[in-house]
C-alpha cells in the first residue's frame, strides 16, 4: 500500500475555493472508499450551500478580468494544464483506479483522453470568432462578436473522473469563464488532484473551485438561485438532469445536459464478425460496463446470431476480474454496492424472462463489490434489460431478421446517445446510420469518443455537445452590433 499512501497524501483533501486550499468546511469531511475493497481511502471536505456561494463570489471577482485575459494567454495556462497532467499520469491514473475500480490499463487510457480535452481547448481558445457581413438591405452593417457566458457550474459524475470534468473545464476556460466543478461524491479525489495541477500552471485565482460534498443539491441549489451564475453543465443520469433542467428556468440558466444512454449494438448478416466481437468487447465491457455510451443492446442478425454469441462468450468468459491496480486485471469492481444489486437485478429479471446464461450471471464473493462478467442470450425485448441502463460488465443480447427490424429496435428507446453497426456494405452503413436517432454512430468501431469529435445525445439523452470546434460554443453568448452604414 505504499506508493498508494504516499499518492493519497499528495491529494488536496480540503475546499477549494477559488483555486486553493480554503479553510475547514463547516459541513465537516466525508469518506471516500475503495471499491474493490470497500476501505477508506481518504476522507475529503464536505461541502455546503454557504461555501458554495463563497464560490461564486470568488469566480464574479475574477470573472470580468478571466474574460479579459488574451486568448493566448487562457491557452498556454491550459496547454500547460495539459502537459503537467499528462507528466503526472500514472498518478491520476491510480488515484482513478483507487477510487472508481477501474482496470490500470483503462484508467492510464482515461488520462490520456481526459487530458486531450486541455490540449485541444488550449488550442480552440485563440480561434473564437466572429462575423462582419454588409446587411442585404445594403442600408447597414452587421458585426456578430462572442462573448464568454459567466460563472459556470459544473456537475460531473463518476464513471469517467478526470475526463468528465476537462471536457466542461477546458472549453470553459478557453472560452473566459470561471467555474465551479462539484463531482461526485464518490470519486472526488481526482478533481481535487486536477484543481492542485491548475494552480501549479498558473490559473490566476478565483477562476477555478471544486467543492466537494456529500450533499450535492445543498450546493447546487444556492448557486443555481443565485443570478450571477449564468450556466450549468452536467454530466449524469436523465433522472438528475431533469431536475437540474427545471431548476435552471428559475433564473434561465444555459444549459448543457450529457445524460443517460442505452447504445445498439447492430451487427448485420454482413459484419466482419471478428471484427464485431472486438467491437462488442470495447463498446461493452470498456470501463466494466459503466459508460454512457456503452452497448447496452447487442442486437444482432438470426442468421450470424449463434456465431456471434459463441466467439463473444469465449472472450468474456476469458476476461480476468480484480482490483484494477492488479497485473492483467481488465474488470475491476463497480462503483457500490447498490450498483451491484442493480445490475443482479436485471439479470436475475431477464433470466426469469427466459434470457439464457452463456457465462457469468452472478455477483463475486469477498470483499468489493465485483459482478461476473456476463452473456445473456435469447433476451426478450419487453425485459427491464433492454429497456434500462445496465451499468455493468454485461452483454444482452436480441435477434432481428430485416433491415428495418433492426433499426426499428435500435430507436425503441427514450434515450438517444451513442449506437453501433456493423456491416460491411457502405450503403447500409449510411442509410442506417441515417436512420438512427442517435447524437454518435460508431460504423465498424467500438470506440466512438474523440475530444476532437462533438459529443452529446438527442432525446432524453440530452443537450449541447462537448468536444470538437461545437464543444468551445456552449460557454459563448452571441452579441449581434447593428452598425449604420
Ligand atoms: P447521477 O445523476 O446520480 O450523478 C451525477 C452527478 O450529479 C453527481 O455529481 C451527483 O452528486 C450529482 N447529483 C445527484 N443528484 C443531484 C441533485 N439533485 N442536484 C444536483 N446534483 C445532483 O449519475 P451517476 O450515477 O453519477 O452517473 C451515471 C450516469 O451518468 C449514467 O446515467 C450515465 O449514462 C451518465 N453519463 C452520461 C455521460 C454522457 O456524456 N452523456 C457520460 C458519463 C455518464
Amino acid at each position: 500500500m505504499n506508493n498508494f499512501d504516499e499518492l493519497l497524501a499528495a491529494v488536496p483533501t480540503g475546499l477549494w475555493i477559488g483555486g486553493r486550499q480554503s479553510d475547514a468546511a463547516e459541513g465537516g469531511v466525508f469518506d471516500v472508499h475503495n471499491p474493490a475493497t470497500g476501505e477508506v481511502l481518504a476522507s475529503v471536505a464536505d461541502a455546503t450551500g454557504a461555501d458554495a456561494l463563497r464560490a461564486l463570489d470568488s469566480a464574479c471577482r475574477v470573472q470580468g478580468e478571466w474574460a479579459a485575459t488574451a486568448p493566448r494567454v487562457r491557452a498556454e495556462i491550459l496547454r500547460t494544464a495539459w502537459q503537467l497532467v499528462t507528466d503526472r499520469a500514472e498518478d491520476f491514473a491510480l488515484l482513478m483506479t483507487l477510487e472508481m475500480g477501474k482496470a490500470l490499463a483503462e484508467s492510464r487510457g482515461e488520462v490520456a483522453y481526459g487530458s486531450e480535452f486541455l490540449r485541444w481547448f488550449s488550442e480552440e481558445a485563440p480561434r473564437i470568432q466572429g462575423r462582419y457581413t454588409t446587411a442585404p438591405s445594403g442600408n447597414g452593417r452587421i458585426l456578430v462578436t462572442k462573448a464568454p457566458v459567466g460563472p459556470c457550474l459544473a456537475i460531473t459524475p463518476w464513471n469517467f473522473p478526470l475526463a468528465m470534468g476537462t471536457r466542461k473545464i477546458g472549453p470553459a476556460l478557453a472560452a473566459g469563464c470561471t467555474m465551479i466543478v462539484k463531482p461526485a461524491e464518490a470519486t472526488p479525489l481526482t478533481m481535487l488532484l486536477l484543481a492542485q495541477v491548475f494552480a501549479d500552471a498558473g490559473l490566476p485565482e478565483g477562476v477555478l473551485s471544486v467543492l466537494t460534498t456529500s450533499d450535492a443539491a445543498g450546493v447546487s441549489g444556492p448557486l443555481m438561485a443565485d443570478p450571477r451564475l449564468r450556466k450549468v453543465t452536467f454530466t449524469g443520469s436523465t433522472r438528475v438532469g431533469k431536475v437540474l433542467i427545471e431548476q435552471s428556468a428559475q433564473q434561465v440558466l444555459r444549459t448543457s445536459m450529457e445524460l443517460g444512454g442505452n447504445a445498439p449494438f447492430v451487427v448485420f448478416d454482413d459484419a466482419d464478425l471478428d471484427a464485431a466481437v472486438d467491437g462488442a468487447m470495447a463498446a461493452k465491457m470498456r470501463n466494466g460496463g459503466e459508460a454512457c455510451t456503452a452497448a447496452n443492446r447487442l442486437i444482432v442478425a438470426n442468421s450470424v446470431r449463434e456465431d456471434f454469441t459463441a466467439k463473444l462468450t469465449e472472450r468474456i468468459a476469458a476476461m480476468v476480474v480484480g482490483p484494477g491496480w492488479e497485473d492483467g486485471t481488465q474488470i475491476g469492481p463497480l462503483i457500490t454496492e447498490k450498483q451491484r444489486d442493480s445490475v443482479a437485478e436485471l439479470v436475475d429479471d431477464a433470466v426469469a424472462s427466459g434470457a439464457r446464461v452463456r457465462t457469468g450471471g452472478g455477483p463475486v464473493d469477498g470483499p468489493g463489490w465485483f459482478y461476473q462478467p456476463t452473456v445473456l442470450d435469447n433476451v426478450a425485448t419487453d425485459s427491464r434489460i433492454v429497456a434500462e441502463e445496465i451499468f455493468g460488465p454485461v452483454a444482452a443480447i436480441t435477434g432481428f431478421d430485416t433491415e428495418d427490424e433492426a433499426i426499428d429496435a435500435a430507436n425503441a428507446t427514450e434515450y438517444g446517445l451513442a449506437a453501433y453497426i456493423y456491416t460491411q456494405s457502405l450503403d447500409r452503413s449510411l442509410r442506417v446510420a441515417d436512420a438512427l436517432e442517435s447524437g454518435l454512430v460508431g460504423i465498424n468501431c467500438g470506440v466512438i469518443s474523440d475530444p476532437a469529435a462533438p459529443f452529446g445525445g438527442v432525446k432524453q439523452s440530452g443537450l449541447g455537445r462537448e468536444g470538437g470546434t461545437e464543444g468551445i460554443e456552449e460557454y459563448l453568448e452571441t452579441k449581434y452590433i447593428a452598425l449604420e452604414s
